[in-house]
């Protein structure tokens, strides 16, 4: 059974060009309920850690030295299928293979600064989630909202 929760950062690259209003329309248009949010920064040793699967990618200093070179939006958000659903609302990583109308491909603008993040499992939705937050931060959200 898929959990109705997902995690999700908006990047440093799409926070700098102010695209957080418009980014937090599409997800709540697409029926998301956000339970927990913040900003927040990561430090490079801070942005290793929760990429540390990527860590022998040839794209990973790249990808925490944006990660961690301005404010990014941490959320939680909340929705049947969230997961996958999630992922279908911001499109492939590759902006240039996302689809018309998905946040990527709207707002990315590389491959590393694509504008958003998406948990790929139910299992990283919750070791992401609390990653950034503690879990009465969602918890007690989650319990008014459902
Ligand atoms: N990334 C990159 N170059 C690549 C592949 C990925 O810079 O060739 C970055 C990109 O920002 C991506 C992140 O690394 O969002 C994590 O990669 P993953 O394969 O997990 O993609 P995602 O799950 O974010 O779509
Ligand atoms: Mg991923």
């Amino acid at each position: 059974m898929s959990s109705n929760k997902t995690f999700t950062m908006i990047k440093p690259g799409a926070v700098r060009n102010k695209h957080i209003g418009h980014i937090l329309s599409k997800i709540e248009e697409a029926g998301f309920t956000i339970a927990a949010i913040k900003t927040t920064q990561m430090s490079l040793q801070v942005a290793a850690e929760f990429y540390a699967v990527h860590k022998d990618k040839p794209f990973f200093q790249e990808l925490i030295s944006f990660m961690s070179s301005g404010p990014i939006i941490a959320m939680v958000l909340l929705k049947d299928n969230a997961v996958e659903d999630f992922r279908k609302l911001i499109g492939a990583t590759d902006p240039d293979k996302a689809e018309e109308g998905t946040i990527r491909k709207l707002f990315a603008t590389s491959k590393t600064a694509n504008a958003i993040h998406g948990s790929d499992s139910d299992e990283n939705a919750e070791k992401e989630s609390a990653f950034f937050f503690a879990r009465q931060e969602w918890l007690r959200s989650s319990e008014v909202v459902l």
